[in-house]
């Protein structure tokens, strides 16, 4: 490295090869920090013992699953409690304890399906093709000749997840009846079971509505706000494209005038954090050179703002761009990083997004660039 802490590129083009330096020149360095372990499952190098967990059963699960079921991601972010995705996932496995599973394992309790009586009980029969099933799900034939697996796996790989968390109702709503009947002697009955699956998808649809679904009405009505006189306000951000990210950083004053805009390329990036992360100091050091002492700066990474503002130093590749973010903002003078929704922020992300067409980095002063020039009234 050189003496600045930047990679030596004379350097490593005498000792790499061509694709090796590309990998290299987009590894962020920081000559203040000091060699230390990192934990490499985490994008902040923090280890946790609920991810050393993650990849000690993920890692099971490869080596010893081969059924037609893959969409594990998806089925562990459905909006639904844990113990629904807990019944979904150990039917994905085909490992709940129905009749014809316990005979596999040399348990013959004997008898078939308890609801309907067929001849036997696999979890296809039970959520699949049991009269109770068909009557849940609206449909004669859900299985089409597949097994419970397959349907899983296709209504989880869909876009939306309407019909995941209706199959995951139905799901809880037969297996608790089938258990109620089996360990209480409970009749089942079917219009309890229909009440009792929709019940669960307003119940849940509640409970998880806090969560982010993209851009909400309540969303796209926030607006962006001037900064206060004699400051100036930056609203920065970060795409992502298949070659690399991009970004923009765009200046405005307290009347909401356009002051200056700033935006270019970086190759090799693919992490969004890392691409926010770096967009933020790519910003930070054109500031300085604006001979402007007093800055706040909008980002819509979450992730970012709450590092910035952190006391504590992350010991990882973004934690050392974090730093000099840090630096660069106290060699400004006066900054200031705040969150932003995304949808306050939409002068930067349309300037990061044009980014993709740009050859190199560009800064414009006094009128706005045309792919933003729009998006300014005055
Ligand atoms: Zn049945």
């Amino acid at each position: 490295m050189t003496a600045s802490g930047d990679w030596d590129v004379q350097v490593l083009r005498e000792f790499f090869e061509t694709e090796d330096i590309h990998r290299i020149l987009a590894t962020p360095a920081n000559k203040h920090f000091k060699d230390s372990w990192r934990w490499l499952g985490d994008i902040r190098g923090i280890y946790s013992v609920k991810q050393g967990y993650q990849l000690l059963t993920s890692g099971e699960a490869n080596a010893s699953y081969t059924g037609p079921f893959s969409a594990w991601s998806k089925l562990w972010s459905l909006p639904v409690p844990p113990r629904t995705k807990h019944l979904l996932w150990r039917c994905a496995r085909d490992i709940l304890p129905v009749r014809e599973n316990l005979k596999l394992k040399h348990v013959w309790i004997g008898g078939g399906c308890p609801l309907c009586s067929a001849p036997y009980e696999s979890s296809s029969h039970l959520f699949g093709e049991c009269w109770y099933a068909k009557d849940l799900w609206c449909q004669t034939d859900i299985l089409q000749g597949l097994s419970i697996q397959h349907v899983m796996q296709s209504i989880l790989s869909l876009s939306s997840t309407t019909k995941a968390v209706e199959m995951a109702a139905v799901f809880y709503v037969i297996w608790t009846t089938r258990n109620n009947l089996v360990w209480q002697n409970t009749a089942p009955s079917i219009v309890r079971m229909r009440n009792h699956v929709s019940h669960l998808q307003n119940l849940w649809a509640e409970a998880y509505s806090k969560q982010p679904r993209g851009l909400t009405q309540a969303d796209t009505e926030v607006a962006w706000e001037p900064p206060n006189s004699g400051k100036l306000k930056c609203n920065v951000d970060a795409a992502l494209f298949t070659s690399g990210a991009g970004f923009g950083a765009v200046v405005r004053d307290h009347m909401g005038r356009f002051v200056a805009a700033r935006g270019g390329r970086f190759d090799g990036i693919q992490d969004p954090f890392m691409a926010e992360t770096i967009a933020v100091r790519e910003a930070l050091s054109w500031l300085k050179t604006l001979h402007h002492r007093s800055f706040i700066i909008e980002s819509d990474c979450l992730n970012f703002c709450n590092a910035f503002n952190s006391c504590f130093s992350e010991f990882s590749y973004v934690g050392t761009i974090i730093a000099q973010c840090r630096v660069l903002a106290s060699d400004i003078g006066d900054v200031t990083v705040c969150h932003i929704r995304r949808s306050s922020n939409h002068v930067a992300h349309a300037l990061a997004r044009a980014t993709g067409s740009m050859s190199g980095s560009q800064v414009w002063e006094n009128i706005p660039p045309a792919c933003i020039s729009k998006l300014f009234h005055h």
